[in-house]
C-alpha cells in the first residue's frame, strides 16, 4: 500500500471548478478532490435550509449535500470529490448508480410505477423472490415475501415465526440494531440515540449475551461456549423454550460494531434453536447480498438458518427488503396476513434485479474477499503503530477498527470522532459505529477502483499518524 502524503485544502484550492461531475455513475471521474473546507459553503447554506425545514432528530455523519455518485466516489454540491468508504450504509454495494440498476428501473419507470401487488401481482416482484430463494442459506425449498425497510422485515420475520410456533417470545442480542419501528427498536439494544424517551417498548423481548470476543470477560476461547450456555439458561430457565418463537440475530452485528461473533457461536445458537423448535431469525439486512464475499454472512460459518432478512443492499439504493425462510415456515401466515401497500414496489424489484445481474456479471463476491484481502493487512499494519486501534474485524467489505486508551480496553469515541472527522477534511468518507462510539467501519462499495482504496488507507494512516 502508498502512503499517499495527507494533501491540505489549500493545496487544490487552484484548480478550477469541476464540472464533469454532473452525471453520476460509473461515468464519474474516479479521483479524490477536496477544494474548499468541509463542509463547502454551498453546503453550509443548504445546512442552513435544513435545520429550519427539519426536525433537529435528524443528523448526517458527513453533512456535505451531494450532488452526484458512483464507481467509488461521492461528489458535493461545493464540488468535492469524496472516497466512499459507507455506501450510504452498506446500501449501494454495487456502486451508486450502476448501470444495471439505473437502466432496469428507468425502463420500469416508463411502463408503471405501481399497481399494488395485491391488487395487481407482476412478473419481476416474482423474479425478485426466486433470485433471493435461489441463493438463500435456508435448508429445503425456500419463499420470499417483499417489504420497503430493513425494520418491516424483521417486523414480518417476527410475525412469520409467531405465526408458525404458536409461541410469542423473541431473543435478540447485546449490541444488536434491528431498526425504529417499535417492536425493532425494542430489539435494538442501545439507549441513545435510539430508545431514550421513545418508550414504552414492545413486550416479549428478550436479550442475551453476544459472543463478542475482543470484549468477553474470561477471555475470547471462552466466548462462544460461555455466551451460548447462556442463550440456554435464558432461554430454558427464565422464558422457557415453550414460550419462545424465535432468536434473532446479526451474522455479523452491524451498527454494534461489526462484532463477528466468536467462531463456532452460531451454530452453537442455531443447535440450541434446532433443540427446542425456536425459529433461528438471521437479520443480513446490512451483512447480506455479497458485502462480505458470500451472498450471506452466515455463509460464512456454514449456518442455515429458518429465516432470513434483506434489504440495504438489494435495491442498489432503491428500497426493497425481503424475508425469505422455508416454505413450511413462510406458509404459516394466512392469506392476507402479510403485504403492505408498497411493498415489492415495482421499480425496486428492477432495481434489484440489475443488483443480482451486477453482482454475477462483475463477479463482485471476489471482489469483496479482494478487498478484505487489501484492507485487513493495512489494518493490521496500522494497529501494530498505534496501541489506540484494540482490533481489527470484520470479513469481506465489512472491515472495522475498535478505537481504545492505549494499552487497555476502554472504549475511545471521542479518538474515534476526531478520526473519522480528519478522514472527512481529507476526502475519505468513513462512519462511525458500535455501543460505546469507538469502532469506524469501512462498508465500501464493490464498484471501488483499487487504487481509491489504497488512497483511502493511506488517508486513514495518515489520520492516526497525525493523531500520535
Ligand atoms: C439498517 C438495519 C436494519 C433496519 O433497516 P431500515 O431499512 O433502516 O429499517 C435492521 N437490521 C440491521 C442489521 C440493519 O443494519
Amino acid at each position: 500500500m502508498h502512503h499517499q502524503p495527507q494533501r491540505t485544502p489549500e493545496a487544490d484550492m487552484t484548480v478550477a471548478p469541476d464540472t464533469t461531475h454532473a452525471l453520476g455513475g460509473p461515468a464519474l471521474p474516479q479521483r479524490r478532490r477536496i477544494h474548499t473546507e468541509i463542509p463547502g459553503p454551498r453546503s453550509r447554506e443548504l445546512q442552513e435550509r435544513q435545520r429550519a425545514a427539519l426536525p433537529a432528530g435528524v443528523g448526517s455523519a458527513l453533512p456535505v449535500f451531494v450532488e452526484a455518485a458512483g464507481g467509488g466516489v461521492v461528489v458535493d454540491a461545493d464540488g468535492n470529490s469524496f472516497i466512499d468508504f459507507g455506501s450510504g450504509i452498506a446500501v449501494t454495494t454495487v456502486g451508486n448508480a450502476a448501470t444495471g440498476v439505473v437502466e432496469r428501473a428507468a425502463a420500469q419507470l416508463q411502463r408503471f410505477t405501481h399497481t399494488c401487488f395485491l391488487v395487481n401481482p407482476y412478473e419481476s416482484y416474482v423474479a425478485v423472490c426466486e433470485e433471493l430463494n435461489r441463493r438463500a442459506p435456508v435448508a429445503g425449498p425456500a419463499r420470499t415475501v417483499l417489504f420497503n425497510t430493513g425494520a418491516e422485515a424483521i417486523e414480518n420475520a417476527v410475525k412469520i415465526a409467531r405465526a408458525a410456533t404458536g409461541r410469542p417470545a423473541v431473543v435478540a442480542f447485546d449490541h444488536a440494531y434491528h431498526g425504529r419501528t417499535l417492536l425493532t427498536m425494542t430489539l435494538t439494544a442501545k439507549n441513545r440515540p435510539y430508545k431514550h424517551g421513545f418508550g414504552p417498548f414492545a413486550g416479549e423481548v428478550y436479550r442475551a449475551p453476544m459472543a463478542y470476543a475482543y470484549r468477553w470477560p474470561t477471555g475470547p476461547e471462552q466466548c462462544a461456549r460461555e455466551a451460548a450456555d447462556a442463550l440456554v439458561e435464558l432461554v430454558d430457565r427464565q422464558i422457557g423454550a415453550e414460550n419462545v418463537a424465535a432468536v434473532l440475530i446479526e451474522p455479523i452485528q452491524g451498527e454494534g460494531g461489526f462484532i463477528v461473533p466468536a467462531p463456532g457461536f452460531l451454530s452453537a445458537v442455531a443447535q440450541i434453536c434446532r433443540d427446542r423448535g425456536i425459529v433461528l431469525i438471521a437479520d443480513e439486512v446490512q451483512s447480506g447480498l455479497a458485502r462480505t464475499g458470500r451472498w450471506f454472512a452466515i455463509d460464512h460459518e456454514g449456518v442455515q438458518p429458518d429465516l432470513v432478512t434483506t434489504a440495504k443492499g438489494l435495491g442498489g439504493g432503491l428500497p426493497i427488503a425481503g424475508v425469505t425462510g422455508r416454505a413450511e415456515l413462510m406458509d404459516a401466515a394466512p392469506a392476507g396476513g402479510l403485504g403492505g401497500t408498497f411493498s415489492g414496489n415495482p421499480v425496486s424489484c428492477a432495481a434489484a434485479l440489475g443488483v443480482f445481474e451486477e453482482i454475477e456479471r462483475g463477479d463482485l463476491l471476489a471482489r469483496a474477499r479482494a478487498i478484505e484481502a487489501t484492507m485487513l493487512p493495512a489494518l493490521d499494519r496500522m494497529r501494530q503503530r498505534h496501541d489506540v486501534i484494540g482490533d481489527v474485524r470484520g470479513r469481506g467489505a465489512m472491515i472495522a477498527i475498535e478505537l481504545v486508551k492505549g494499552g487497555d480496553h476502554t472504549p475511545d469515541a471521542e479518538l474515534t470522532g476526531r478520526i473519522a472527522r480528519s478522514c472527512h477534511a481529507a476526502g475519505l468518507l468513513v462512519l462511525t459505529a458500535g455501543t460505546y462510539g469507538n469502532v469506524l467501519r469501512f462498508l465500501p462499495p464493490l464498484s471501488l477502483p483499487q487504487d481509491l482504496l489504497e488512497e483511502g488507507l493511506g488517508i486513514l494512516a495518515d489520520a492516526f499518524d497525525a493523531q500520535a
